[in-house]
């Protein structure tokens, strides 16, 4: 009997296709399974995966963001908004001129790419291996700058306060400041609507 002729593209003759499809099938059912117990158990990321981004501190606890909106500018889904905006004496957050006084990152828009972390000049913005970000509700996608902030570390006080006496910016990013100024006080965010009697009574 003649052999069925192939078509264009076909490696298994006409007549064998619908046993070929079973083999398919055939032979998953010897493989190991892997499915995994999501959310009961929770499979360990890479060392350097893309999760959730953090806004780091200084080890004194003044902010490393200068509010310069280069990872905006970098970020290929318009995901980051940043306004800067001047410290002063009286109210300081980060150790320079300037610090991101709005900062946020729209988890709706955000493909995890890093290209804002590669952007940042001050290691200020990276990226932590927590993955948990879906959610129901547009507005609760987008982490403010709250969120996003790192905790405090032994040794850190809570922005605003002064920067270490007898420094300057540059010492911080020289790793001359290890830790907040014996005495460092949390200074009054008027910016926030704080005012100086609340923060005695909070004390
Ligand atoms: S990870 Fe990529 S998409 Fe997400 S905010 Fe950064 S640059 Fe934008
Ligand atoms: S996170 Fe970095 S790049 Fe973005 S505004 Fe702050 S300092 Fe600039």
């Amino acid at each position: 009997m003649a052999e069925e002729p192939k078509e264009a593209g076909q490696t298994t003759p006409g007549f064998q296709n619908p046993v070929a499809g079973f083999g398919v099938t055939f032979k998953a059912m010897f493989k190991k399974r892997l499915t995994e117990q999501y959310p009961e158990q929770k499979k360990t990321t890479a060392p350097r995966f893309h999760g959730r981004h953090q806004l780091n501190r200084h080890p004194d606890g003044l902010e490393k963001c200068v509010g310069c909106e280069l990872c905006a500018w970098a970020c290929p889904a318009d995901a980051i908004y940043v306004e800067g905006a001047d410290n002063t004496d009286e109210e300081r957050y980060s150790p320079g001129e300037r610090y991101g006084r709005v900062y946020q990152i729209n988890y709706a828009r955000c493909i995890l790419c890093g290209l804002c972390i590669e952007a940042c000049p001050t290691r200020a913005l990276t990226m932590t291996n927590e993955f948990e970000l879906a959610d129901s509700s547009r507005a609760n996608l987008i982490y403010t700058k709250e969120q996003l902030l790192a905790g405090l570390d032994d040794n850190m006080v809570d922005t605003p306060h002064a920067i270490y006496p007898g420094t300057d910016e540059q010492d911080y990013y020289r790793g001359l400041v290890t830790e907040a100024a014996p005495g460092t006080e949390r200074q009054v965010a008027v910016s926030k609507g704080e005012k100086p009697e609340e923060q005695e009574v909070e004390a």
